[in-house]
């Protein structure tokens, strides 16, 4: 028995959440998975019923578990706490404290998604990368950091890009081996021409592909280049490793390619055999939430993603995953997606691609 722990978070978390459990029940019922669910709050909700967006318990309770799926946190609600009580802090807390330090973000565009009239310019028929970006690290975490005051009067705001060969290798190991799950491919991004933490970076990497990972294609280039070269042609890219703030960067603008928030997983990923966290990228979306309005994929497709990296049933990933393209073929339609020929809101698409788990 695996145990998995359900943050539903705030806004549309809830709502997209509820659609992903109902999927793992089916999988409980019918598919031999062998997972029992506990849930606890995070976020708004955490700050609204016990004053902090993650409590001690909660920490404890998803170091106990295998997985843990997450709806999202935030909302205009919170938006006036200081920024370590905001509910966006109970998500970091979580990350650091689990030591996810391997952030996996897949940019993938579904087939059914772009033969329509109405598609947008920007999104990319045929684009499947996904980027590594370390998570708990760089210039995000560095110190030292902070704001002071100058001699004259004026202010200067600092911050530092860090990185230990350690940080590096341990994030690097886990995009050779998503590499070889995949075409063996990897392109690592850095700005070692102009960054000391780049250099070593690339050092880093360079010396562990060469190592342990021979068999896998090792590129490198410049972060600059790599912004260029994913509006030029991104189905050139496989997967790439990236730190924390090109990550963030380059992660979000790949997105857009694909057409929809509302499609997107990611996993946070620390060592083997420790506890791994999956959620949608999309964000609380205030403006929709409560309507059953929101798109459920995105949350089921971090369940499949769950049961790949975590609960090492590849089997029942790929099932979902195929659900997931199968109720998209059939025409099934969340409201912020163009084409189709069956509008649903988000319980309706959950129930589209739990029936067709079967086949
Ligand atoms: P955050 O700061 O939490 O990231 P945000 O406003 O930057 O919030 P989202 O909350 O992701 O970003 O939402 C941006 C817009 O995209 C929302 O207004 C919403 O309409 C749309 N959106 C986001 N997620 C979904 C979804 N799952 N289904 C449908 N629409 C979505
Ligand atoms: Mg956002």
């Amino acid at each position: 028995m695996s145990r998995m722990l359900l943050l539903p978070g705030d806004g549309i978390g809830p709502e997209v959440l509820a659609q992903a459990e109902r999927v793992i029940e089916a999988l409980n019922r019918d598919f031999g998975l062998d997972v029992e669910v506990q849930s606890a709050l995070l976020g708004g909700a955490s700050i609204d019923t016990y004053g902090t967006p993650l409590t001690a318990e909660t920490l404890a309770q998803a170091k106990a578990s295998d997985v843990i799926l997450m709806g999202s946190v935030g909302g205009p609600k919170w938006s006036d706490t200081p920024f370590d009580r905001r509910p966006e802090q109970g998500l970091l807390d979580l990350r650091k404290g689990l030591s996810l330090f391997a952030n996996l973000r897949p940019a993938k565009c579904f087939a059914a998604l772009t033969d329509s009239s109405t598609l947008k310019p920007e999104v990319v028929a045929g684009l499947d990368l996904v980027f590594v970006r370390e998570l708990i690290g760089g210039v995000y975490f560095g110190e030292p950091r902070g704001i002071e005051a100058l001699a004259d009067g004026g202010r200067r705001g600092f911050n530092t890009q860090s990185y230990t060969d350690e940080e590096v290798r341990r994030v690097a190991r886990t995009a050779f081996e998503l590499a070889r799950t995949r075409s063996s491919r990897l392109c690592s991004v850095d700005k070692s021409n102009v960054m000391e933490a780049g250099l070593l970076w690339r050092e880093e990497v360079t010396m562990l592909g060469a190592s342990d990972y021979p068999d896998v294609d090792l590129s490198h280039m410049y972060a600059d280049n790599c912004a260029m070269q994913l509006v030029r042609e991104p189905r050139q890219f496989d997967v790439i490793l990236t730190d924390n703030l090109f990550g963030d960067l380059l992660s979000d603008a790949a997105a857009m390619l694909t057409g929809s928030l509302g499609m997107l997983p990611s996993a946070a990923l620390g060592e083997s055999g420790k506890s791994s966290l999956y959620e949608p990228i999309h964000g609380s979306a205030p403006d929709i939430a409560g309507k059953d309005l929101a798109n459920p994929c995105a949350t089921i497709l971090s369940l499949a993603m769950a049961l790949r990296h975590g609960l090492e049933r590849p089997d029942l990933a790929e099932r979902v995953e195929s659900a997931v393209a199968r109720a998209l073929d059939e025409g099934y339609r969340t409201a912020e997606l163009t084409g189709g020929s069956h509008r649903v809101g988000t319980a309706a698409m959950g129930q589209a691609i739990i029936a067709r788990l079967h086949a």
